[in-house]
């Protein structure tokens, strides 16, 4: 067995023939610039792409295979360069009837497989070329259509406020999902906003593995959050058995940004345009009933959990961790000249000394990339779409 670092939530922005693939994306990000980035800069070893439903990008996906750049393995998943990882999936989103909607990433065990999905969802898509996200169905359809093709199906960024299942659908996925399917439904994407103790509230998720992803619009974004999984070796069907812990596959580590960094994590008024404090949960602001305002994740959670505190049995840790480019003092050329140094931003936040950060970066900033590590920064909190930020 080996713990691989994985980030199964980053999107295409472009192909490679500049069709675009996802709206507010960088121009840069296509799926060979996602893998070479991973690889060489960031050492994160296994990618979920989820925007490869695009019959453009399953386009790119085929050169890069006749090439020989790229190749499928045999428990599923595509090699790059034979060493990055890249597990092609989906994100979609599905709405309900009662209104809201919501996201899911969705992983399928073969190429074959996802390529016959993209053809079926083409029918409940307006558009599957760009925009290749919102579809028709509902949360129950959408789980058939995956598991029509092998696939599995993880509530992405399970609590924020707009898109996603707990923040704008339901309290609980029993609500969505009959009991068979959901009881199939591996894991949940925590998002930016929550982390393990928080989302342990909810009794219901016992049992289902958490995921601490960047879903990353850039290529700097990838691997801001990420897991540390124990698999024989990287694969969609050993991936699979360690969502479920089975065969001593599992999850070992989550690493995340402080839930207070994310942008939803407090809510926030919109017309004070200020993130309203005070005991969570906070659900109007103070000054008037009537402003309108996006609940914060936070407080999302602490009206819809069914306990009292955190429930972390037979849970991995989740270890606090500042992204570099939060850092005071680390801006763009400060970060190649520690991955030129270190070897990869991984390297830089796992096992760097202290000193030799020191040397490369001076004392001040080798001190706040210690205390990153080790959780101490301080931390304002983020609300209605606006990050949290480290107080110095
Ligand atoms: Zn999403
Ligand atoms: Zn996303
Ligand atoms: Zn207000």
């Amino acid at each position: 067995m080996k713990d691989f670092f994985a980030d199964l939530h980053v999107h295409i922005g472009r192909s490679s023939q500049g069709k675009e693939i996802k709206r507010a994306t960088a121009a840069n990000l296509t799926f060979e610039n996602i893998a070479r980035e991973s690889y060489y800069r960031k050492g994160v070893e296994v990618i979920g792409v989820v925007d490869c439903i695009s019959p453009h990008v399953l386009e790119d996906i085929d050169k890069l295979l006749e090439s020989g750049q790229l190749r499928e393995k045999p428990g599923g998943g595509l090699e790059y360069r034979g060493s990055q990882i890249i597990i092609p999936g989906a994100e979609i989103e599905s709405h309900q009837p009662s209104g809201g909607s919501a996201h899911s990433l969705c992983f399928f065990p073969t190429l074959d497989t996802l390529k016959r999905f993209s053809t079926s969802m083409s029918k409940h898509m307006r558009n599957i070329y760009s925009n290749s996200s919102v579809s028709r169905l509902t949360a129950q359809e959408l789980f058939r259509a995956v598991e029509d093709y092998g696939g599995v199906l993880i509530p992405a960024h399970a609590f924020t406020p707009h898109k996603s299942f707990y923040g704008s659908c339901c309290k609980s996925l029993l609500e969505l999902f009959d009991e068979k399917s959901f009881e199939k439904i591996p894991a949940i994407e925590l998002g930016l906003s929550a982390d393990s103790e928080m989302a342990s509230q909810l009794s219901e998720l016992d049992g289902k593995a958490f995921l601490s992803n960047s879903d990353a619009h850039s290529l700097p974004k990838i691997g801001r959050e990420y897991n540390i999984i124990r698999m024989e070796e990287a694969s969609f069907e050993e991936l699979v058995m360690a969502l479920k812990n089975e065969n001593g596959r599992r999850i070992e580590l989550n690493c995340g940004m402080n839930p207070k960094l994310g942008k939803y994590h407090r809510t926030y008024c919109n017309r004070c345009e200020k993130i309203l404090e005070g005991e969570p949960p906070v659900l109007q602001c103070p000054v008037s009933s009537r402003h309108p305002v996006v609940v914060g994740v936070r407080d999302r959670l602490e009206l819809i959990k069914d306990r009292k505190g955190p429930h972390m049995e037979g849970r991995p840790r989740y270890r606090y961790q500042v992204p570099l480019e939060f850092i005071p003092g680390v801006g763009p050329k400060t970060l190649d000249r520690l991955i030129e140094h270190f070897g990869s931003e991984m390297k830089v936040l796992h096992s760097a000394g202290f000193e030799e950060l020191c040397r490369v970066v001076g004392v001040k900033t080798g001190e706040l990339i210690l205390k990153a590590r080790e959780g101490l920064l301080e931390i304002g909190a983020g609300g209605g779409g606006r990050y949290g930020v480290v107080e110095v």
